[in-house]
């Protein structure tokens, strides 16, 4: 995965992929969901995590405190240590997070906590979230962030707008 190249294109299209989710949000045609599905299962096809990374090298997961619990255990430590090694309080919202990024846990573009990795983490890039506009911010956020998420919107606002009048 170019990333540098990733960013330029990125960087290109995210004022017109902002405002096609921006209008999605007050047009959503019916059968949405089975058009990402498609959509979606075509992205994976061009994209493979493991040569990018860039989510966990520059976004932090939240833990919640079933997460916090089940890595602690899986490292062997109490779930307080496990927060005072690796994670802070964010002041206005009181999640936990990674005290720095890349995340701790990523070697050589892998997750070393795979099996027992955050849900947030196991959930990203939520392109199977539904409804699916109510997931509109976090695409327009990603767009710039994740190649996947780049890709399913960039390939869906080139099928809604040839498959349907909106
Ligand atoms: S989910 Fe997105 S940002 Fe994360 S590794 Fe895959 S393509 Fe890259
Ligand atoms: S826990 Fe694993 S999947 Fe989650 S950000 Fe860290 S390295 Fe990436």
């Amino acid at each position: 995965m170019d990333l540098e190249l990733f960013k330029k294109q990125a960087t290109e299209k995210r004022d017109e992929l902002t405002a096609f989710l921006q209008r999605l949000d007050d047009i959503v045609p019916e059968d949405i969901h089975t058009v990402v599905d498609e959509v979606n299962s075509t992205v994976w096809k061009d994209v493979d995590c493991t040569t990018c990374a860039n989510c966990c090298k520059t976004m932090t997961p939240i833990y919640t405190q079933q997460d916090v619990t089940r890595i602690a255990t899986h490292l062997r430590m109490s779930p307080k240590a496990f927060r005072e090694k690796w994670l802070v309080k964010e002041e206005d919202t009181g999640d936990w997070v990674n005290r720095n990024l890349p995340c701790q846990f990523l070697v050589n573009n892998m997750c070393t906590i795979y099996e027992v990795r955050p849900a947030d983490c196991a959930e990203f890039p939520h392109h199977d979230k539904k409804p699916f506009d109510l997931y509109n911010d976090t695409y327009i956020q990603n767009v710039y962030r994740c190649p996947a998420t780049f890709l399913m919107v960039s390939r869906l606002k080139d099928r809604v707008e040839a498959e349907y009048e909106w």
